[in-house]
């Protein structure tokens, strides 16, 4: 008989206990970037009793699994990503970080939890699978651009008679109801990428600005004309952030110095807006500069793309949450979050989604406990079989022959 929906739910509560066991082994010792060495071995651990090829990566600590169904079909993918943030823990956990300095502050200890707890659910289901499972788990998520360094080493190729058709990830997030599943059809995350700029003007005496050439009112020209930009150039519909988050300039009160630094980010929802504001970002500052006898120099770092879910997938998890959880915890949001993920990598090649799972901890509001990347973010344990069985389910469907 094929699991419903109510056996795989509590084979995953059954499971509870290994679960949060590892989320909390993983939570003492974080690990920062693309080598997590401890955390890489922990991964490995929890595979070894399982029937999965596993490969490790070669540029990275990350660990890709693979587990074959009974019968052939495509290859579904399953991610979780396992880097923390150079953050010290404040919570007063009984598992808090024991690394100074380091924390799990994303969560990212849950996320591989609920993914090997999912691998084992499905591992025991393997005779109802129509194709392969691909378990990715990937380092440095932080801004590392740790899916790519898979992608460049063949994830989607893992099984090479039957590359990749699908794919779906759980993010956990503090600031929403504990136990729901949110998400949205379309962008779901933003694109972030960073710009710098030096205004290079001429230093002199701060009575006699005519014969320098003073940076600092054109920089703060410029901080005005980008917020002009972005509300006059930018279509509220396809919407665009740009904060300058940074300046410096000078260093006493009687002279003018000969630069002025700013730097900050760019956050958009699709491509073209966002090589249109990127542009738009360069020719404001440059020109000012240049109005007024100055240069800027203009540089930008490319971020994470758009994290754009599938309009099917969306609507899959939507069900399937329902179904699992009840529908009052399947949620349809109604904006993006501003944040960047990794996982856009992944949906630029591939049709699947990314959801939220909500782990407000009880006691607390979801609006004001404290959010993801905060030293004192906690997560409720409660949802993460909920989020293991939504992995499972997921795979389960997209396999079922
Ligand atoms: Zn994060
Ligand atoms: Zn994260």
């Amino acid at each position: 008989m094929p699991t419903s929906s109510v056996d795989l739910l509590s084979a995953a509560y059954n499971d509870a206990d290994r679960t949060i066991d590892l989320r909390r082994r993983l939570h003492r010792h974080p690990e920062i970037g693309l080598h997590l060495p401890r955390t890489q071995e922990l991964v490995l651990d929890a595979f070894a009793d399982l029937p999965i090829e596993v490969t490790t990566g070669k540029s990275t600590t990350s660990v890709v699994g693979v587990l074959r169904g009974a019968r052939p079909g495509p290859t579904y993918l399953l991610r979780g990503d396992m880097d923390a943030l150079p953050v010290h823990e404040d919570t007063g956990l009984p598992f808090a970080s024991e690394v100074p300095g380091a924390m799990h502050a994303c969560g990212h200890d849950t996320h591989v939890a609920m993914l090997l707890g999912a691998a084992r659910l499905l591992a025991e289901r393997r005779d109802e699978l129509a194709g392969q499972v691909v378990f990715m788990v990937q380092p440095g998520e932080e801004g590392f651009h740790g899916a790519r360094f898979m992608l460049e080493e063949g994830l989607l190729d893992a099984v090479p008679e039957a590359p990749v058709s699908g794919a779906f990830a759980l993010h956990i997030i503090s600031n929403l109801p504990s136990g729901s599943v949110n998400v949205r059809p379309g962008p779901m995350m933003a694109a972030a990428d960073q710009w710098k700029m030096l205004v290079r003007g001429r230093g002199g005496h701060a009575s006699m600005p005519h014969s320098a050439a003073d940076p600092i009112p054109v920089a703060a020209e410029i901080v005005l004309a980008l917020q002009s930009m972005v509300t006059r150039r930018v279509d509220v519909f396809d919407p665009a952030v740009v904060t300058v988050a940074h300046i410096e300039a000078g260093s006493t009160s009687n002279v003018i110095p000969d630069t002025a630094f700013l730097e900050g980010t760019i956050r958009t929802l699709s491509a073209e807006r966002r090589a249109d504001v990127l542009g738009a970002v360069r020719r404001v500052a440059t020109h000012i500069g240049e109005a007024h006898g100055l240069t800027v120099d203009f540089d930008h770092v490319e971020g994470y793309p758009v994290t754009v879910n599938d309009v099917g997938a969306a609507a899959t998890v939507l069900e399937t949450a329902a179904e699992l959880l009840g529908p009052p915890a399947s949620l349809r949001m109604a904006a993006p979050l501003m944040g960047a993920e990794d996982f856009s990598y992944v949906l630029e090649r591939v049709p699947g989604a990314m959801a939220f799972l909500g782990a407000c901890p009880p006691g607390l509001e979801p609006e004001t406990a404290p959010g993801n990347h905060s030293n004192l973010v906690v997560f409720d344990e409660e949802p993460l079989p909920a989020g293991v069985a939504l992995y499972a389910r997921m795979a389960m469907q997209a396999l079922a022959g």
